[in-house]
């Protein structure tokens, strides 16, 4: 069995290794050669710990498996994150355990890679300006996700808690793009893509906020009750999601579906645009959205990159088990 450790990762996968792999994986779940299973989520009833799994088989890439982990809010004082897990790879032949990988930042980087893949496919090729809402912990992967998908000049950008935009602008300080922390009606006035990734339960962007043309990856809805835009923006868009069942029940498509605004059969998935089944972006002024909920097999994917990249630089740990 080869390990992963955490600290091993970052220097063995790039975002770009995460786009490529996160991509294929959609593209295998549009075409049913891949499957996430039912997720488990539960309250443990210890450290105020939510513990789950996430888990899929994709039948093309070979990547059998399961992400166990969650969220431990005490963990700051501990010194250590509050989000924590472990991806676990199987082998589809024999079932037995192949790879045990850290998954803290891999699941960073998936996440950044899923909003970087919708970009790719559905905002205009001209887009400009990028607006971020949000500046928590996954912001800044976003953001160094999304600048590589198109040629961005200017970053606009609005937190609930603005004290936390200084560090955003930093990365995008790193990135030699300009920086400039907005109300939000100037943000969806300005930006051509909007990335909102918070932890909102309210709505955050309204319709008449944002311009025709826009492409909003909607990234921080991945729990029943959480939302970032309201419901009239969300019907208003032409909707794309990783997965469909989970974007209706969790992700920021759970609102409109359940004001009866859209239906299940309103939201293309995007790994058909992809793979050019269905189309993407139609018109320069669609406003195109993606409703990123976050799926196991995005998990499987990355840690899979992150063995085999393992494997070729001779730094795969090896155990008998
Ligand atoms: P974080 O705790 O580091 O940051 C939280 C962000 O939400 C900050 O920008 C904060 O200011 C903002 N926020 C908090 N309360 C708010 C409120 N009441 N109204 C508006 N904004 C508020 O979290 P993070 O790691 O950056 O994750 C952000 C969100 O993304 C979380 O909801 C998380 O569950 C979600 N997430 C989704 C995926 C996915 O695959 N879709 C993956 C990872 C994280």
């Amino acid at each position: 069995m080869i390990i992963v450790p955490e600290s091993a990762v970052r220097d063995l996968v790039s975002l770009e290794d995460c786009v490529n792999a996160v991509e294929k994986a959609f593209v295998s779940m549009a075409e049913r050669s891949a499957q996430n299973f039912p997720v488990v989520r539960e309250a443990i009833g210890y450290e105020d710990a939510l513990f789950g799994f996430k888990s899929g088989f994709n039948r093309e890439g070979l990547a059998l498996g399961l992400k166990a982990g969650g969220f431990w809010p005490n963990n700051a004082s501990k010194g250590l994150t509050n989000h924590q897990s472990t991806v676990f790879l199987f082998d589809p032949e024999t079932g037995r355990c192949r790879a045990v990988v850290g998954g803290n930042l891999l699941t960073a980087l998936r996440t950044a890679a899923a909003s970087a893949v919708s970009i790719k496919y559905l905002a205009r090729k001209d887009a400009k300006v990028l607006g971020m809402v949000g500046a928590g912990h996954q912001a800044s992967f976003q953001l160094r996700a999304a600048v590589q998908q198109r040629a961005f000049e200017k970053v606009v950008a609005w937190n609930f808690h603005p004290e936390m935009l200084p560090k955003l602008a930093a990365v995008a300080d790193e990135l030699a793009i300009p920086f400039e922390a907005v109300e939000l009606d100037r943000l969806g006035d300005e930006a051509d893509v909007i990335i909102t990734i918070t932890s909102s339960f309210q709505p955050i962007l309204k319709a008449q906020q944002v311009r025709p043309g826009t492409h909003l990856a909607c990234m921080g809805t991945d729990t029943k009750g959480k939302q970032e835009v309201d419901a009239a923006l969300f019907a208003s868009a032409t909707l794309f999601t990783d997965e469909i069942a989970q974007a209706i029940s969790i992700g920021e498509s759970q609102h409109a579906i359940a004001q009866g605004l859209v239906a299940p059969v309103d939201i293309g998935e995007i790994g058909a645009v992809i793979s050019g089944r269905i189309p993407g972006r139609s018109s320069a002024d669609q406003v195109t959205l993606f409703d990123g909920t976050g799926v196991g097999l995005q998990d499987l994917a990355v840690a899979q990159a992150a063995v085999e990249l393992a494997i070729a630089r001779g730094t795969a740990v090896e155990i008998e088990i």
